[in-house]
């Protein structure tokens, strides 16, 4: 489940992962993007550490972060996280604490939400393969950490894919062998809710 500390844990665990891994996510989008997804990411999760502060529910707390991606980071990933956290913020809109069962219907409907926004499918080497496996290990009864583990695998599975969606798919065969770099905070994302959730 998920308090509202917890939520505001996961943003704050969530802003210190994507600092330190910062210069790996514009490497990744130098290869096959255009090198700005490790500074972008860096604004909205810093922008969002601090929105949160006043929160008093998950959803207020994921609403909060939705609005600081949606405004600070430019580029395909500000929207498409916002939109996923705006919807994952329209489960449980007023409860002050979310079940298991509350948060895996919360991460779902920002899985609906990315999809939507963005019209990739999973398999397109988007951040659509990193939260398909790992709802996909939820749905199956495993935990946040299984969960975290599958999207991490699902990360680097998109090294093997060509990208149909956003600017890697520009580049067709040459996208190859790059991990993509929203697959990568994605796995990030998961990891910090593992690290911050029950
Ligand atoms: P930009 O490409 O505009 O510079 P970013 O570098 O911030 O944006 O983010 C790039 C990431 O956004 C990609 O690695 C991919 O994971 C994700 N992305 C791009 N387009 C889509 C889409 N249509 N649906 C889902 N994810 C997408
Ligand atoms: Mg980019
Ligand atoms: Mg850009």
């Amino acid at each position: 489940g998920l308090t509202t500390e917890q939520a505001k844990a996961l943003f704050e665990r969530f802003r210190e992962l994507i600092d330190s891994h910062a210069a790996e996510l514009t490497e990744l989008d130098a290869a096959i993007g255009d090198a700005d997804h490790g500074s972008g990411m860096q604004r909205g999760a810093q922008a969002a550490a601090e929105a949160i502060a006043s929160a008093d529910t998950p959803a207020a707390v994921f609403k909060a972060a939705a609005m600081s991606f949606i405004s600070k980071v430019g580029g395909a990933s500000g929207p498409l996280y916002g939109t996923a956290f705006l919807r994952a913020a329209g489960v449980q809109p007023q409860a002050a604490e979310w079940s298991a069962e509350d948060l895996r219907a919360a991460l779902h409907a920002g899985y609906d939400g990315l999809k939507q926004r963005g019209g990739a499918e999973p398999g397109d080497k988007t951040m659509l393969d990193a939260w398909q496996p790992a709802l996909d290990a939820l749905d199956s009864g495993g935990d946040l950490q299984a969960a975290a583990q599958a999207a991490a695998q699902g990360r680097n599975a998109t090294a093997d894919l060509i990208a149909r969606k956003g600017r890697a798919s520009y580049l067709g065969e040459r996208a190859r062998g790059h991990i993509d770099p929203g697959a990568a905070s994605s796995a990030l994302l998961f990891q910090a809710l593992a690290e911050s959730a029950g």
